[in-house]
């Protein structure tokens, strides 16, 4: 344990983290405020929740030149929340420090009122990648001064596609300048260490390793749900837990709109958060959440990063997330500073059966199988409940209003159970939500209601029909039922899908790939297929074409097939007819 009294920094900043009720730095502090105090390039890793805000903005602090005109240091974040997040934090260590201050830019925010501040002098811009470009491309933001560049969440802005942004950042720095260059990364991949070559100067690299990759005080469970009944599973857990603040996390933007639709439909009200958003509304929907006036956000991985908000006791996987890194990263926003959480995820299907168990490989920590409540649980833990509401509002004086209705009621010739049945029933709610697993799919018939498909494949590539039906399932965690005829031409493949199933397929498995090739996917709009007419015109062509490239050395026309293999004789007919 190292106390901030052991770390070399000033009194100013020793009190402000007093304030802030911080006793020990944390490990990845300890290691990186002195070494960044040194001046050296620092190429950090860490857990999420572990304070990385502080490891490199304290020694930030430190090293600027108080009331310079011009930035000494310019902090780069992945999103606008955390760049307001890093920007608040970064006040709140210098608020004993004369003249250092703080600019946060970002997109969605007038760029005019940013410009005034960048004017009037600052330390610490803190901004998004494209925003900062966009100063730099108005010259609005000087470089001139800065001689310390730190990039938080590193890994996330490239995976957001930041690469370029940055790398032009980082070669806008002045030529010769003896300036360092600090990076924070939850991952290394290799793109990281690219940068790292190209930028640092020797770096120290401070890892901070965990055996038990997720926090501790995270109980973890996952529950499967019958394949089509996620959403219901969801609200039965949200019943059942009863979380005061609980954020949901989906894979995509289009599931966080669905499924806050889905549950807003079902009387649960869901707040959403993803980067489509514009920025005043992620604001607002930031503060409802905090302020628990809307106590479940639903959100991507992107919107979510980084962002700290306390006490939320429930965190819910709605998909098993595509990157194991975010895995941790989500679970870590629940059982903040060692108070208990709880982290749920939802999975059905083999695929996802073989995605948690990789997911417990990875983060080496068990996670645990729970059956979900049934129906019959869950009505009479309901019943319970609203008896228990009921008994507690008996315990208050009854007042005279109620008492004037009442006897209203009695002197119409009602029976008083009739009329507490109908209170009850005004109140009290007791709805089956459905997790049942559904009857088997029918058996493929030839009445089949399907659509045909086009994949981007075919003999050519050495695809077999297998290899289609194997990655549909894969992909797309369907019955294989679900598939119908596949017939493979020489450059293409007609693939029939059940017609409830064709949007699953296609979204899934768009560029996809199948024995290495990437796939493009899309209804088949040629007239439906019954006699392989269109499969014999096909190969007909193709040989041609092959015919034609072998014959076509001396420059003589060819027959049969154009250049772009359409098809020749149509195309002469078609000319004719124009010439009428
Ligand atoms: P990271 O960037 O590593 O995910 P943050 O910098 O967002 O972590 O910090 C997570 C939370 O921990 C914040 O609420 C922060 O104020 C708090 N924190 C950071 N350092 C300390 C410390 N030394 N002691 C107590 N709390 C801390
Ligand atoms: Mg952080």
């Amino acid at each position: 344990m190292t106390t901030f009294n052991e770390l070399p920094v000033s009194s100013e900043i020793k009190k402000a983290v007093e304030e802030m009720g911080y006793e020990n730095a944390t490990d990845i502090q300890a290691q990186s405020i002195p070494c960044i105090l040194e001046g050296k390039d620092v190429l950090g890793r860490s857990n999420t929740g572990t304070g990385k805000t502080a490891a490199f903005g304290i020694p930030t602090i430190e090293k600027i030149i108080p009331g310079n005109k011009f930035p000494n240091a310019l902090i780069i974040c992945p999103t606008r929340e955390l760049v307001t997040q890093v920007a608040t934090e970064l006040r709140k260590f210098a608020k004993y420090k004369e003249g250092v201050k703080i600019v946060p830019i970002y997109g969605g925010q007038p760029i005019d009122r940013q410009i005034q501040l960048l004017k009037r002098g600052c330390g610490i811009v803190v901004g998004t990648p494209g925003r900062i470009m966009d100063h730099l491309n108005r010259r609005t933001l000087k470089l001139q001064d800065v001689n310390m560049i730190i990039l938080d969440e590193a890994d996330e802005m490239l995976n957001m596609g930041f690469k370029e942004d940055i790398e032009e950042i980082l070669s806008m720095m002045p030529e010769n300048s003896e300036h360092q260059t600090i990076l924070f990364s939850a991952t290394w991949p290799e793109e990281i260490l690219k940068i790292t070559k190209q930028f640092q100067k020797n770096p120290v690299r401070i890892e901070i390793a965990s055996s038990q990759r997720t926090i501790d005080t995270v109980e973890q469970i996952y529950y499967e749900a019958p394949r089509g009944k996620k959403v219901n599973a969801l609200r039965v857990l949200l019943n059942h837990y009863d979380p005061d603040l609980c954020m949901i996390f989906c894979n995509t933007k289009k599931m966080v709109d669905e499924l806050s639709d889905e549950l807003n439909k079902h009387g649960i009200k869901a707040l959403s958060l993803h980067g489509d958003m514009k920025q005043e509304y992620r604001s607002r929907v930031m503060d409802q959440f905090r302020n628990g006036v809307s106590p479940i956000l639903i959100a991507t991985d992107v919107a979510a990063r980084g962002i700290d908000v306390d006490d939320i006791d429930l965190v819910v996987n709605f998909d098993i997330p595509q990157d194991m890194e975010y895995y941790i990263h989500r679970v870590g926003r629940t059982g903040r500073a060692g108070k208990k959480g709880l982290a749920i995820t939802l999975i059905s299907g083999r695929k996802q059966r073989n995605g948690i168990k990789d997911v417990i490989r990875y983060t080496k920590t068990n996670i645990v199988r729970h059956a979900l409540p049934t129906s019959e649980q869950l009505m009479k833990a309901n019943r319970d409940s609203f008896i228990a509401k009921v008994k507690d509002a008996c315990n208050e004086d009854i007042t005279e209003e109620s008492l004037e209705i009442a006897n209203a009621l009695m002197a119409d010739g009602i029976a008083l159970e009739n009329i507490i049945s109908a209170l009850i029933s005004m109140n009290y709610k007791n709805e089956i939500i459905d997790i049942e697993e559904e009857e088997k799919v029918k058996q493929y018939a030839s009445d089949f209601d399907a659509v045909t498909l086009k994949f981007s494949i075919g003999r050519a590539q050495g695809v077999h029909p297998g290899n289609i039906v194997a990655a549909i399932l894969e992909e797309c965690d369907l019955n294989a039922k679900a598939i119908g005829r596949i017939d493979l031409h020489a450059n293409f493949s007609l693939v029939d899908i059940a017609a409830d199933k064709v949007d699953i397929v296609l979204n899934n498995m768009q560029h996809s790939t199948i024995r290495k090739h990437e796939v493009v996917v899309e209804i088949d709009q040629a007239p439906k297929r019954k006699n392989g007419k269109r499969k014999e015109r096909e190969e007909r062509q193709v040989k041609e074409k092959r015919r034609g490239s072998r014959t076509s050395k001396d420059g003589t026309p060819r027959r049969g097939a154009n250049r772009n293999g359409a098809n020749h004789d149509k195309s002469i007919r078609k000319s004719k007819k124009k010439k009428k």
